[in-house]
C-alpha cells in the first residue's frame, strides 16, 4: 500500500503486505515527534479493515503525550481521530466494503463484551485486557497504532467504522470531528444532563468546549456561558451561540452568578482536564472542578470530559502526582450536586451527529484553524502545544503529498 506499490491492485482478499512502508508521525520522546517510514499495517484478524487515511486530527489529549506527561512508549504512532477510505477488508467483515468512506470512533470496541453491549464502548473489556477501554495511538489504551499516518488497521471493522453518507468527501472536515471531539463535547452535555431551557456553564473554549457549546445549543439550552482566557477562542464560542466569560478580566464564578440571578448555572461542563491553569498560567488540577462547584446551582449537575490521570508523576503538586486533587467536597455535598465523568462512548452518538452534519444542522468544522500535510505535523504540534494564537484545531491530510505549506483555514461565517 505504500507509495512504492502504487497503483496497487486492491480487492477484498488478504494480501501479505509486510514489505512495504508508509509515512507516519512517530513519537520519539517529549516534544519530539517526527514523520518516519514505518511498516505498513496489514490485516491481522479476519475482522480487520484497512483504511487509507485522508484526514486525521491533532487532539488536545495528544499534547499530554507529546509533552512527555504520560508513559507513552517511544516509537508509537499518534492519532486517534481518523477518517479515510477502506482499501482492504478481512474475510469476516460483512458490512464495510472496499471504497467506503468511514470515520472511526477513537475508542476501539469489540462489540460483544458486557460494556460494549450496553453502549459503553469507551470502556470495552476485551480490547485492552486488564483495563476497560482502548484507543488508537494512545498511552495506556492498548497497543494500537494511531492514524496520523497513511494507513490504519481498524480492529472489528464492522463495529468500529461508521460508514459516511454520499457527501463524505465534500464534508470531510465536518465528519472527521465525529471521531472524538463532537461526540465528546456532546457527551459533556449528556453527562451534565443538559435539558431544554437550562443555563449551562462550559469551562474551556478549546475544541471540546466549543463542541459542547454547539451541543448545548442542539439540546435547546438557554444561556451557554463559556469560560476561557483566549480571546480568539472566546470569539468562536460567541459565534457558536455562547456567552464569552473571560476569566482574566474578572473571576468566572462572579460572572456566571451575575448572569444567573445569583443562583448559578443549572449544568456545568468540564472540558479542560488536569492541566488546567490559573490566570498566571500555573497548573492546578483542582481549579476548574472547584469553580464548577461554585458556579453551578444547588442540586445542579456537572459533566467532566476533560482528561484526568492517575497517577501523574510529572506534576509539581504532591497531590496531583498521585492523581489526587484538593476538591471542595464539603461544598459540593452541601449543594447537593452530582458529577458524572469519563471518556465519551463515541459510538452512542456518532451516527446521530453524522445525520445533523449531513442535513446541514451542524457544522463543527467551523472550529478548524489549520489544515496541514502529514509532513508538517511536527510543526503543527509545536504551534498547537504552545497554544499559539489562532491554532484552535489542526487537521492533517496524509494523502496530500508535498503540500508542505502551513495553511491557515479561512473561516466561513458560522451559521450552524
Ligand atoms: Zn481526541
Ligand atoms: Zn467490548
Amino acid at each position: 500500500m505504500g507509495t512504492a506499490f502504487e497503483p496497487f491492485e486492491l480487492s477484498e482478499q488478504n494480501y501479505s503486505l509486510n514489505q512495504s512502508f508508509m509515512k507516519a508521525l512517530v513519537y520519539y520522546g517529549a516534544r519530539d515527534v517526527r514523520v518516519s517510514e514505518v511498516p505498513d499495517p496489514k490485516i491481522e484478524q479476519p475482522t480487520d479493515v484497512l483504511v487509507r487515511i485522508t484526514t486525521t486530527n491533532i487532539c488536545g489529549s495528544d499534547l499530554h503525550m507529546y509533552e512527555g506527561r504520560t508513559n507513552m512508549e517511544e516509537g508509537r504512532i499518534f492519532g486517534h481521530e481518523n477518517l479515510g477510505e477502506v482499501i482492504e477488508v478481512g474475510n469476516a467483515v460483512v458490512n464495510i466494503k472496499v471504497g467506503d468512506m468511514v470515520c472511526m470512533p477513537f475508542n476501539i470496541g469489540c462489540g460483544h463484551c458486557k460494556n460494549c453491549e450496553s453502549g459503553l464502548t469507551a470502556f470495552c473489556l476485551t480490547m485492552n485486557p486488564g483495563f476497560a477501554g482502548a484507543a488508537y495511538g494512545f498511552a495506556g489504551m492498548g497497543p494500537y497504532d494511531g492514524g496520523q499516518a497513511e494507513y490504519l488497521r481498524v480492529p472489528y471493522g464492522d463495529f468500529n467504522c461508521l460508514k459516511l453518507p454520499e457527501d463524505a468527501q465534500e464534508k470531510e472536515n465536518d465528519y472527521v470531528l465525529l471521531s472524538d471531539i463532537f461526540p465528546t463535547g456532546f457527551h459533556a452535555t449528556q453527562l451534565a444532563g443538559v435539558k431544554p431551557g437550562d443555563n449551562v456553564v462550559i469551562y474551556g473554549a478549546g475544541p471540546v468546549g466549543l463542541m459542547a457549546t454547539i451541543s448545548a445549543g442542539i439540546k435547546g439550552a438557554n444561556k451557554i456561558m463559556v469560560v476561557d482566557d483566549h480571546p480568539d477562542r472566546l470569539k468562536l464560542a460567541e459565534e457558536l451561540g455562547g456567552i464569552p466569560i473571560d476569566f482574566s478580566k474578572a473571576p468566572a464564578v462572579d460572572q456566571v452568578l451575575e448572569l444567573t440571578d445569583g443562583l448559578g448555572a443549572d449544568r456545568g461542563c468540564e472540558c479542560v482536564g488536569y492541566q488546567c491553569c490559573d490566570k498566571h498560567g500555573h497548573e492546578h488540577n483542582n481549579i476548574i472542578m472547584n469553580e464548577l462547584v461554585q458556579a453551578v446551582k444547588f442540586t445542579g449537575s456537572i459533566g467532566v470530559v476533560g482528561v484526568f490521570v492517575a497517577p501523574d508523576p510529572k506534576a509539581e503538586d504532591p497531590l496531583a502526582k498521585k492523581g489526587h486533587m484538593d476538591f471542595d467536597f464539603g461544598n459540593f455535598w452541601l449543594k447537593g450536586q452530582s458529577i458524572a465523568t469519563g471518556q465519551a462512548n463515541v459510538k452512542s452518538y456518532n451516527r446521530q451527529l453524522c445525520g445533523l452534519i449531513s442535513s446541514g444542522k451542524a457544522k463543527p468544522s467551523v472550529i478548524i484553524s489549520h489544515e496541514l500535510s502529514l509532513d508538517d505535523a511536527p510543526d503543527g504540534y509545536k504551534h498547537f502545544d504552545a497554544r499559539d494564537k489562532g491554532w484552535t484545531k489542526v487537521i492533517l491530510k496524509p494523502g496530500q503529498q508535498g503540500a508542505t505549506k502551513t495553511q491557515a483555514v479561512e473561516r466561513e461565517a458560522v451559521t450552524a
